[in-house]
């Protein structure tokens, strides 16, 4: 699914058949992981495929591994080149774009000082599907800001989503709310929460969550379309029965929520602000102009 025998990629400064490229074993990004990456989009627009907040992503991936005491050896301009190079390579108009930084050979508890830096696409429909889903308030919390660096990017990071998704998934429900370390919701385990009541829209402040890239650019959306939107903290128990809620997230994009642990949001989807702003993205995705310089 993510490549075929035809698929390019970019690792270390050379274009590389996916399927022949290989790894060690011994690296500390699969033991410890201790590595950086990034989830990106780019869409077919009239100019051609245009990579969605670039920059924004890039970044952050740089902001990410100086968290780890990683050095990249790129910098914003040159990884946005690369990823147009990327897509271009593999004929790929919407895709989504994952760099990954990992590490070498090492099995000390010190960043090992070969970095690698991994530049790869594929066609990605929206993760969490186009059926409005169905959330359970997660026993598991996001991790605690003191011990990680929580609004970066970091491999590790994701033991966490995985273990708060899989067991939503095993209890019947299609994804995990998770909760900060004072019982306030927080996020998703791969995107930013919002919920509407009264005409008005919620969410947490940045401290226990991702602050993603989608969660700016609804901040953005609210304000050119004068919607009102509060960033404030509230439990599971204000949003259950709230009047609609949704996920954000580049690969999530806005995404329609049913229920919280069994209990319906009372809007119809397309009549919340969420839809409107899921309309709002979808239009603002394809204004973006390319900028190639091969
Ligand atoms: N939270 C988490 C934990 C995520 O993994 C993601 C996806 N990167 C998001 C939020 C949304 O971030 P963005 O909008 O930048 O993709």
């Amino acid at each position: 699914m993510y490549f075929d025998e035809n698929t390019v990629l970019f690792l270390d400064g050379k274009w590389l058949k996916a399927a022949e490229t290989k790894t060690s074993l011994y690296n500390q990004t699969l033991h410890y992981g201790n590595g950086v990456f990034e989830g990106i989009r780019s869409y077919e627009t009239e100019h051609g495929p245009a990579i969605f907040k670039a920059k924004e992503h890039y970044e952050r991936l740089l902001f990410s591994a100086k968290t780890m005491y990683i050095d990249l050896p790129y910098s914003v301009a040159e990884l946005i080149q690369l990823s147009y190079e990327l897509l271009q390579k593999n004929n790929l108009q919407n895709a989504y774009i994952r760099p990954l930084v990992y590490l070498g050979e090492t099995m000390h508890l010190n960043p090992s000082e070969e970095v690698h830096v991994l530049l790869t696409a594929w066609e990605w429909d929206n993760y969490l599907g186009h059926q409005q889903i169905k959330l359970m308030t997660s026993p598991y919390q996001r991790p605690n800001p003191k011990a990680f660096h929580v609004e970066a990017k970091v491999t590790g990071h994701y033991a966490n989503s995985i273990l708060a998704s899989t067991h939503a998934k095993r209890q019947g429900y299609d994804e995990a709310l998770l909760l900060d370390m004072n019982g306030h919701v927080a996020e998703g385990p791969g995107a930013n929460f919002f919920y509407e009541k009264e005409g008005v829209l919620y969410t947490c402040p940045c401290g226990s969550i991702l602050p993603g890239i989608t969660r700016a650019t609804m901040f953005e959306l609210c304000e050119q379309f004068e919607i009102p939107l509060k960033e404030r903290y509230f439990t599971p128990e204000e949003v259950r029965g709230a009047d609609a809620a949704f996920f954000v997230g580049t690969a999530a994009e806005v995404a329609g929520i049913y229920s919280l642990d069994d209990v319906p949001f009372t809007l119809e989807w397309e009549d919340s602000l969420g839809y409107q702003l899921y309309k709002a993205y979808q239009r603002e995705v394809l204004e973006v102009e390319p900028v190639y310089i091969f």
